[in-house]
């Protein structure tokens, strides 16, 4: 094994997906220097492909936006939440959420889009380093040391004040400290693929995404391109095994049995399809330690269903790498900010917790297809689910409002028509 002694980076950046390549550019405006050791070989694919509208925040902080928008992907203005069955669907416009600041995002194809951010931070002076696989690292006093292997040359050793863990579900930080927990009850699996001639919405509903609800699964078309549609199925684990059937059987059952989407895939021809993901539901136990943050998915990721991960990643990423830095400069290895990050990385994703527990019951969705916008209700829905997490009072009564609806309806109350949800 190599060590090389030569440099101590300030700060090494496990994995330089959204969050990773987030947190170095925010490093590298702060003049730190980075080293991103990234396992694959950018451009790569990658799932996570719709965006929310609040995920702009971070692309101007980073001055990463002209570049993104001269990729030319495709605008996504609204999000369609529609039953299994056609009966009936709920379109939240970004637009028209009297709450919502950003009007739109858009949906891409991470390979593009993750190059993106990466060589944005490599332009900024970050040393980025793909193909190479950290196996391990140590926290010492005065700062840390970290293993990476690549093909060319072996096994080497670099060291660093401080260690960022942006390893995605890879969570190779929190695995090695037995720090993850899996969300009872949430075991999910997700079947996806890339297909061409899928009917989808037109006009200004064009680059809508679509979330079909079945009775206990759900699947997302997402329009990437013209003419090339991410279509995803996610079903518990526990009824995917009781099937008994590979996974793309799985997939096309569902297709066929959900007029929504068999409609649409009529003529539908593969690109790519079999992609399976399992176990992406968890929770880390600590997400700061000395000398040491976890941001984006190594801090944890519930569930797809709201498009929230690559948002939540970048903005942990950068309030990560902030936290970091004025640790750094205060020559310390634990600080209050890393513990406040902590709290409110947690704080987000419990916004975004709420929707996604109650969206698999059928209380929730026989409101959210029945949906009203009394006392601005379903506005305050809308900025929500476009990405807002740091919600006024006025979005936060209105949510507490919903949500005691939605356990009215359980407890029985007539609040509105008990609907069947298929
Ligand atoms: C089925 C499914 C659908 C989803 N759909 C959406 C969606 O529509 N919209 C959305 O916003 N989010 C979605 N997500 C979530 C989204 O994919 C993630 O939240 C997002 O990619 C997190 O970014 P990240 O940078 O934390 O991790 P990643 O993007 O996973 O990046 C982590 C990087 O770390 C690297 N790495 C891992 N281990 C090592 C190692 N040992 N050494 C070096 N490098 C390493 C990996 O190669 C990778 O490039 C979805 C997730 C799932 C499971």
């Amino acid at each position: 094994m190599h060590r090389d002694m030569s440099k101590t980076w300030d700060v090494i950046i496990i994995g330089g997906g959204p969050a990773g390549s987030t947190a170095a550019s925010t490093l590298r405006q702060a003049g730190r220097s980075v080293l991103v050791l990234e396992k694959a070989k950018f451009p790569r694919f990658h799932i996570g492909e719709s965006l929310l509208p609040y995920n702009r925040a971070v692309f101007d902080e980073l001055g990463v936006w002209s570049k993104i928008q001269s990729a030319g992907f495709m605008v996504k203005r609204g999000a369609q939440f529609w039953m299994g069955d056609g009966s009936r669907r709920t379109r939240l416009d970004f637009s028209k959420g009297s709450f919502t600041k950003f009007p739109e995002s858009i949906q891409v194809e991470r390979a593009k889009f993750d190059n993106i951010l990466l060589r944005h931070a490599e332009e900024l002076g970050a040393d980025v380093r793909e193909e190479a696989i950290v196996t391990d690292y140590r926290v010492e006093k005065d700062g840390v040391a970290v293993k990476y292997r690549t093909q060319d040359s072996g096994e080497q050793e670099v060291q660093a004040k401080f260690l960022m863990d942006a390893s995605g579900l890879g969570n190779v930080t929190a695995n090695k400290e037995g720090l993850r927990d899996y969300y009872p009850g949430h075991k999910k699996l997700a079947i996806f693929g890339h297909y061409s001639g899928v009917q989808m919405s037109e006009g200004e509903e064009k680059g809508d995404i679509l979330v079909i609800r079945r009775e206990n699964s759900w699947f997302w078309m997402i329009p990437l391109e013209d003419d090339k549609v991410s279509v995803g199925l996610v079903i518990d684990q526990a009824d995917f095994k009781a099937l008994q059937q590979e996974p793309q059987q799985v997939f096309d059952d569902a297709v066929a049995s959900t007029k929504t989407v068999h409609e649409r895939m009529l003529n539908a021809k593969v690109i790519t399809q079999g992609h399976v993901l399992t176990d992406f539901s968890y929770t880390n136990r600590k997400l700061v330690s000395n000398r040491l943050v976890r941001v984006g998915d190594a801090s944890g990721f519930i569930d797809p269903v709201f498009s929230s991960g690559v948002m939540l990643a970048m903005t942990s990423g950068r309030e990560g790498a902030q936290v970091v830095h004025a640790a750094i400069a205060a020559s310390k290895s634990l600080t209050f900010a890393m513990r406040r990050y902590e709290w409110a990385t947690r704080r987000r994703v419990s916004r975004f917790w709420q929707f996604i527990e109650n969206f698999y019951t059928k209380p929730f969705a026989q409101l959210f297809f029945q949906p009203t916008n009394k006392h601005r209700i379903l506005c305050a829905i809308n900025t929500s689910l476009a990405g807002n997490t740091q919600m006024s009072f006025g979005v936060w009564w209105r949510l507490r409002l919903f949500f005691t609806l939605v356990w009215l309806q359980k407890k029985g109350l007539p609040v509105t028509e008990r609907i069947s949800i298929q």
